[in-house]
């Protein structure tokens, strides 16, 4: 008889996964074609356009809220069910180790790339001035707290003075800390913990049942999201914008396609000796969704579906990806030491070797400390811009093309959750597989 968790054909599974990645690129090639031209086919009135663009971006702010309905359960329940399956505390030191080793290791690359980077090109110093835009900053940069305080809120999120309320912020981190504590407790807890780690493990499987059909509407919602956001961006973002900052652009992605097509498939290959890019492949619909997205957070569910898919453990998925899509971000880490160091250079300030491993903690901790959402890498610039004595509110002088930098920084933030579930799962499965039998 057929167990009820049978696993269907695997060429099958390929299929399916393939052809959802190439709907999902097709939508983001449409979204941003159409995107590009929406700006001259909208009404030229402003209230018109407004509600033309909420129109249009309305299948998108449905994904969205889908993706955000998910995710804090999922998180919960894949936290608490992966501490729990690892059994022995060692094991989940071991696990952790190895986790936050990877990541730790793989930020402080990616800072460096950026640092060196931009003090090669020197965008600061080539590119044109540009005016700066203090107004539509946020206000954690307008009205600063001080880097201290910045650093100590996010220890404090650790640990959430309210659980529900930490479920409606989406305080990612402090959710995960409740769930490894109740994960690990539960599994101390022999015979008695069983009933709430069961109702938990069929809970899981539930909500992965449910991310199973929103990875369907995914692509409607990538192409909406899209054209939406650019058609609101304008003509003038092409024209003056990027041509403004052009320079700085072009250092912040091309740190990021050194980091994520060169850094990130290396370690894969010299750890597992498999081609990193069939795997890259098989993470392209957690990649195109967190590039439409520009929120790792709401990404998760996303990732945690292609994870399985490719083969990593749920147990292995359950750990690093949550944890990763919140401390890990490579892209944001790097792009928070070109973006001060850009700043330093447009400013005329000569930043000494000492700040540039100022800049190489507080940019690495800015990134750990920055949510899984849109553009929260600009609010925590503020630890690494007063960390080296810059004004916080210079950060106005990037504010107008970070939306679109986000996104390919969201981007290379899941590759490197990707990878590292990848490096870290080949490990556990070293591990836990059997002694090789003798020949009978
Ligand atoms: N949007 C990014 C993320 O969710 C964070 C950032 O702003 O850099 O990963």
């Amino acid at each position: 008889m057929e167990s009820p968790n049978a696993q269907p054909d695997p060429s099958k599974l390929r299929r399916r996964a393939n052809m959802l990645v190439m709907f999902t690129a097709g939508a983001v090639l449409i979204g941003g074609l159409i995107g590009g031209f929406l700006p001259g086919w909208l009404p030229e009135d402003a209230g018109a356009r407004k509600t033309a663009l909420t129109l249009i971006g309305f299948p998108g702010d449905l994904l969205m809220r889908m993706l955000k309905m998910i995710v804090v359960p999922l998180i919960v329940a894949t936290m608490v069910v992966g501490v729990s399956s690892l059994g022995d505390i060692r094991k989940a030191g071991r696990i952790g180790g190895r986790t936050i080793g990877f990541y730790a290791i793989t930020t402080g690359m990616a800072v460096v790339t950026g640092i060196v980077l931009v003090n090669l090109i020197q965008p600061g110093i080539v590119g044109a001035s540009v005016p700066a835009d203090v107004a539509n900053l946020p206000k954690s940069l307008r009205e600063p707290k001080g880097a201290l305080e910045a650093m100590l809120d996010v220890v404090r999120g650790m640990f959430p003075d309210n659980l529900v309320r930490a479920g409606v912020d989406m305080n990612v981190l402090g959710l995960i800390v409740f769930s490894v504590a109740l994960g690990a407790v539960l599994s101390t807890m022999g015979e008695r913990g069983r009933p709430v780690l069961r109702f938990i493990e069929s809970f899981n499987e539930a909500i992965m049942k449910i991310v199973h059909l929103i990875v369907w509407y995914a692509p409607i919602g990538i192409a909406s999201l899209l054209m939406a956001r650019m058609g609101a961006a304008g003509e003038s973002f092409w024209r003056v914008e990027v041509r403004q900052l052009g320079w700085y652009m072009a250092t912040v992605l091309g740190g990021l396609a050194l980091h994520a097509l060169i850094t990130l498939p290396l370690i894969y290959w010299i750890i597992k000796r498999r081609n990193p890019f069939t795997y890259i492949w098989g993470m392209a619909q957690a990649l195109l969704t967190a590039f439409s997205t520009a929120s790792s957070s709401a990404t998760l569910p996303i990732t945690m579906e292609c994870a399985k898919q490719n083969k990593i453990s749920e147990r292995t998925a359950g750990f690093v990806l949550p944890l990763g899509a919140t401390i890990n971000m490579d892209g944001t880490a790097l792009y928070e030491a070109v973006a001060v160091i850009f700043i330093a250079q447009s400013l005329g300030v000569e930043l000494t070797g000492a700040q540039m491993v100022v800049i190489f903690f507080t940019a690495t901790l800015a990134a750990i400390g920055a949510a899984g959402i849109p553009e929260a890498g600009l609010v925590m610039m503020v630890i690494v811009l007063t960390a080296v004595g810059l004004p916080p509110e210079a950060a106005a002088l990037i504010l107008a093309v970070d939306w679109f930098l986000d996104r390919f920084r969201t981007a290379v933030n899941v590759a490197g959750d990707a990878i590292g579930a990848g490096v870290v799962d080949h490990y556990e499965q070293r591990n836990t597989a059997p002694a090789p039998q003798a020949a009978a």
